[in-house]
């Protein structure tokens, strides 16, 4: 899980990357990274840590030219290492190549074999080098940056969607399957490709469209082309984004999140019916849900459980003694609106269940009677492969335990999950386009040792079908 930006704006295009970071930092807390094209040279800054933490305003400043991408990154288990942050940059004969990367390739270790196998070299153990790989081998090849995109369609397996430059050309592409999100939107005088249309939103700019499955954007100093180089029979858009991952206030592929997690509140109330005192949201990522509990059901609304704003997400914590501390730090309950009440308690998802066990001791010994738990999203029972960093089937709580035994885990009074229908239902995108590897176990993509119904992509071979939208001006 990833966030990742491309921009190109006359008058310097550093600061608008830094601030569309900024509105990405939920979508990747380990590293950061910039790099920008002057016209003749590439530069570049990242590290480790939040965008605030790894930039300052002489940093940015250092960045120049008109056209730049940026990445933030999230922390998978084990591979926190500093080689590993985002943008890469590459020079390949003449030019130079940078890129950007927010997925998950299965099929990774396969393709870097072969690559070995032909005596190439990877400095990193990450997917985005990979991508380079493909991209400079073909383009080397045909000098085509069409049948390099092509290229990485045909053999990728998995999600990826890529912002990269080269020569100061701004590239964005998305795999034939849309799983992970990828937008564009207008700035003042240019365009801006990322991962969540809350970036757009953070420069003022205006949100134009999703970056469709299969679709390569190019943009320059003519304005924006669009081909599409595949095209597959449905998509596979991630439910967990919906659930979890991206901002309540970024719309993606069509649906505002927060409507989303509205709904869901509401349908929550529908088929898990309760009478109660309140209802609280596990702040921040059930709020949305239990706003729409509350309205559903006419129980009132009513925090009382009050975070500390100043504290990362849990799951940084690398072990699990540490993440079970940082509960106890990341969230205070209100004794006087718990003791003695009955309250309907609204989460996101329950992963591994420690979070939430911890949550409802907490409300416990402030008082609270009875704690009826109502989730966002249905049962997690299998392994996300395509880029949400999940643990394994054996880590999840729901995993060969049902609901009744996960509600004894927690130590709740009552225990809901969404149903699948409700989710697909809330959502409002077909069943057969979302990708619900991890609620299902049957994948969208290939992926050895486990069930699949991979989806057939179309290559519009050869003949890319081209599209000009002007822009730059910013006067039209
Ligand atoms: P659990 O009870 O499974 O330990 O934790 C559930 C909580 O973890 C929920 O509040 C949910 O918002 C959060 N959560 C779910 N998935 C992720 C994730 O991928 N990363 C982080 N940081 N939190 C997650
Ligand atoms: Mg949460």
């Amino acid at each position: 899980m990833c966030g990742i930006v491309g921009i190109r704006d006359a008058g310097g295009v550093s600061f608008s990357i830094y601030y569309a970071l900024y509105a990405l930092q939920h979508r990747g807390q380990e590293s950061a990274g910039i790099s920008t094209f002057d016209g003749t040279r590439l530069f570049k800054h990242k590290g480790q840590g939040l965008v605030a933490e790894v930039f300052d305003s002489a940093i940015l400043e250092s960045l120049e030219g008109n056209v730049g991408i940026g990445h933030v990154r999230y922390p998978t288990t084990g591979a926190n290492r500093p080689e590993n942050a985002q943008p890469f940059n590459f020079a390949f004969r003449d030019h130079t190549i940078s890129i950007a990367h927010n997925g998950n390739l299965v099929n990774s270790r396969q393709l870097r074999d072969e690559y070995e196998c032909r005596g190439q070299i990877f400095c990193s153990t990450t997917d985005t080098e990979l991508i380079a790989k493909v991209i400079t081998e073909e383009m080397s090849n045909s000098g085509c940056i069409e049948d390099a995109v092509h290229r990485c369609m045909r053999v990728l397996r998995g999600s990826y969607s890529v912002v990269m430059m080269i020569d100061g050309v701004l590239y964005g592409f998305r795999d034939p399957l849309g799983i992970k999100p990828l937008c564009l939107g207008r700035t003042q005088k240019g365009l801006i490709i990322a991962s969540e249309s809350v970036a757009v939103d953070a420069l003022g700019g205006t949100f134009l469209r999703d970056v469709a499955p299969g679709e390569l954007i190019c943009i320059d100093g003519e304005g924006m082309r669009s081909m599409q180089i595949a095209r597959a029979s449905r998509r596979a858009h991630c439910i967990f984004e919906y659930i979890y991952f991206a901002r309540a206030d970024a719309v993606l592929d069509g649906a505002l999140v927060y409507d989303v997690r509205l709904r869901i509140g509401a349908k929550l109330h529908e088929e898990a019916p309760v009478q109660a005192d309140s209802v609280c949201p596990v702040p921040d990522s059930g709020t949305a849900y239990a706003v729409g509990y509350s309205a559903r059901s006419g129980i009132p609304f009513m925090e009382s459980l009050l975070k500390n704003r100043y504290m990362g997400r849990t799951f940084i914590m690398s072990t699990q003694n540490e993440r079970e501390r940082a509960v106890r730090i990341k969230l205070n309950p209100i004794r006087k609106h718990l003791e003695n009440g009955a309250v309907v308690l609204v989460d996101d998802s329950i992963v591994r269940g420690t979070t939430s066990r911890r949550i409802i001791g907490i409300m416990r010994e402030a008082g609270a009677r009875e704690i009826h738990v109502r989730i966002g999203s249905p049962s997690i029972v299998a392994p996300c492969y395509l880029g949400v960093d999940m643990p394994t089937r054996e880590e999840l709580i729901a995993h060969r335990r049902d609901e009744e035994e996960v509600r004894r885990h927690i130590t709740a009074t009552s225990l809901h999950h969404v149903t699948i229908d409700a989710l697909v239902e809330s959502i409002g995108i077909g069943r057969e386009n979302l990708c619900m590897g991890c609620l299902t176990g049957t994948y969208p993509v290939d992926i050895p040792g486990e069930v699949s119904s991979p989806v057939a992509v179309d290559f519009l071979d050869g003949t890319y079908q081209t599209r000009l939208e002007k822009f730059g001006t910013g006067k039209e």
